[in-house]
Order: structure tokens, then sequence, then C-alpha cells
């Protein structure tokens, strides 16, 4: 059987670690081009003008548009063309990231995220959008980043909704690794550089990608809580320090290497319902989660625990968590239905998927997770 795992070449997190930016720049060369927008630059303005002058290296300002488009991704290439650029840098949050994986197309990357709101930072993979914001593609490049470097004292001074979100986002992780282990289906590591369609390269995920998914899930029960209280501290604690570790490296491997299943794709199936346009990939995650538990009939005793989990961290259980406060039988259906089609990870799932299926469980979850709630309230 061809098995495949990939990750970034190095990963690093401390607290200030953005003053050692300029010494990876320098591992590359003299100058990188910064993707980032310019309020997360503003924030961490006083270290990079440190390490900048400590490193003496230059960095090119792109004037980084917000979105991650062809067009702006061209117009990047050809400014990291005219001054020579040895690497790309991507600071910020989803899109800066993407773009500066679009540019950099598999070489001299180095992902600085700010936020830790999902797993993408550390994926060889990037979602294209227009320049008007509606999806385009999907895009996978040869390589993962070279260097992922987080600055935990800036993780624990943003929101911290995005750290609660990107807890929920790894929280799909196991679940969705070990259903698509149980069913031997393919995992994206596999995939050489290019597009999804027609590439050669099927490959299963690994032992090693499927116990990092599982510990990923056992450090969220673990630290999950103090983590949260931590972040509304702005302080770094270990426990902080385990989950930033958990939403960024541990589900980001156990994703790309352990493969997706039902969760995510109910996630995209959701994004059809207007309300849930204002929250976070991680929150409607999570909700999928408990949605796939109840496709597969999971152990109730894993499901209690994944409820009383998102309950204490504060993720949505149900879907008036999610901004959907009413829906009917054909709404939901449609959920379903984008969330089955052909090319989606649902069919990694160990048994044959239909959409009256996937939306049963969709309001038998929303139930159960109400019913948890109001239980927990008496
Ligand atoms: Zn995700």
């Amino acid at each position: 059987m061809r098995k495949a795992f990939i990750s970034p070449t190095k990963y690093v997190q401390g607290e200030d670690e953005l003053f050692n930016l300029g010494y990876f720049v320098k591992t590359f060369g003299d100058s990188a081009l910064l993707i980032a927008h310019p309020e997360d630059v503003k924030r961490i303005k006083d270290k990079l003008e440190w390490t900048k002058n400590k490193f003496n290296i230059t960095l090119i300002e792109s004037g980084f548009q917000g979105e991650c488009s062809r067009e702006e991704v061209k117009r990047l290439q050809e400014l990291a063309g005219q001054h020579s650029c040895s690497c790309t840098i991507g600071l910020g949050g989803g899109k800066a990231i993407d773009t500066a994986k679009c540019v950099a197309e598999g070489e001299a990357l180095i992902i600085v995220p700010t936020i830790a709101a999902t797993d993408a930072p550390t994926s060889h993979s990037a979602v294209l959008y227009t320049p008007e914001g509606e999806f385009d593609d999907y895009a996978y490049f040869k390589q993962s980043p070279s260097v992922v470097m987080i600055d935990t004292t800036v993780i624990a001074n943003a929101p911290t909704r995005f750290l609660v979100s990107g807890m929920g986002d790894a929280l799909s992780t196991y679940f969705e690794a070990r259903a698509t282990s149980r069913s031997y289906s393919n995992v994206n590591a596999g995939l050489p550089c290019g597009v999804r369609e027609g590439v050669c390269g099927d490959a299963k995920g690994t032992n090693t990608a499927l116990v990092l998914a599982k510990f990923c899930y056992e450090t969220l029960l673990r630290d999950g809580v103090n983590a949260k209280i931590s972040s509304d501290c702005n302080t770094v604690t270990p426990a902080l320090e385990n989950i930033i570790e958990a939403n960024i490296l541990l589900s980001g491997l156990g994703f790309e290497s352990g493969g997706l299943a039902a969760a995510h794709a109910i996630h995209n199936g959701l994004t059809s319902l207007a309300g849930t346009h204002h929250y976070y990939h991680g929150e409607k995650v999570a909700f999928s989660t408990i949605a796939q538990l109840v496709l597969e009939n999971a152990d109730p005793d894993e499901l209690n625990e994944v409820l009383a989990f998102c309950v204490a961290v504060g993720l949505p259980v149900c879907l008036a968590d999610i901004g959907v406060d009413s829906v009917s039988y054909e709404e939901v259906l449609t959920v379903a239905q984008k969330a089955c089609i052909p090319e989606e990870s649902i069919h990694s799932m160990p048994f044959p998927i239909t959409a009256e299926a996937v939306a049963a469980a969709i309001m038998v979850a929303d139930q159960i997770g109400n019913k948890y709630k109001m239980n927990k309230d008496e």
C-alpha cells in the first residue's frame, strides 16, 4: 500500500519568536517579500525593525490588497522579481498566508501566523478567490512551507475567539483521520504538485499522522480550557503553548497527512446558509464534528466528551450557535447535498453516504447539542 506524509521543513514557536525572523530570512539570502495586512504589520512593527537591523536584511513591503486572487498573486510575483527577493514571508491570518504560498510556489517560504484560528499554516495547499471574494480554486504546491514560525506572545494578545475557533478546527482532525484510515481513503499528502484533477500518486495515511491526530484531540481535552483563560489574560502559559501547537502543528499535520472526512464536507455545505457567514471556519467545523459523530453513530461516551469540551471552551454545539435560528428540512437537505458532491471528503467515511442520511445527522446533532446545553443549565 502506498502511504505518504508531508510537513514543513521547520516549525518553531516561542515567546517573542519574531525577533528571529531575520535569521530565517538570512538562510535564503538578504531580502524577503513581506505579504501581510498593514494592520498586522503595525502590531509587530517594533519586532520587525529590530530583526531587520540585527540580521541586516531588507523586507520589501508588498501593499497586500487583502484577497488571495490570481491577479494579486501575479502582481506580487512580479514585485518579488523586480526586487530579486530571496524568499517570501506570509504574515497574518489565512489570506496573507495563502497568498504567500501561491507567490512562493513551494520554494523558500516563511509562514508567520499571527492568530491560531486554523490549521492551514503548515499545509502545502491554498484557496484562491476572485478579486470579488468568491471561491475560485484550490492550489497545491510541491512542498510545504520551509519555515512555520509562531510568536506565542503575538498569539496570546490576539482576540481569544480566534484561538477557540482554532480549537474547533483541531477538534475534527482526529475523527476525520480515523474515518479516512478505516476506509483506506487517500490523503492529500500523496499528491504531487499541480491541481487535484488528473494527477497520479494516490496515497493512504501513515500511522504517524493518525497518532498525531489522536494526540491533537487529547491535547484539546487536557489544555483547552486553561489555554482559553490564558488567552483571555493575554499571557503565555504551558497550556496555551500546547494549544497553539495542537491548533497549528498537530492539526495541520493530522488533516493533511491523515485525511478529511465528513466534518469538513458538512462545514462546506453549511456555508450555503447565510446565517453562518458571520462565524469562523473552526466554529462551523466544531458543530460539523458533532454531526459527523452522529452520522457514524459514534460511542455515546465519545459524543458526550466532545459536547462537554465544546461547551467548556465556548464552541458551537447546535445550529443556533452558528447563526441558524430556524431552518427547514429542505434547507438542511440542500446543505447535505452540497456536502455530498462527488469530490467532497465526506466519501472518505467508511460506509456509503447519502444526502438524506447526512441531513438526518445534522438535524439530530442540532437537537442533541441543544438538549446538552439545556441539561447543563438546569
Ligand atoms: Zn479546517
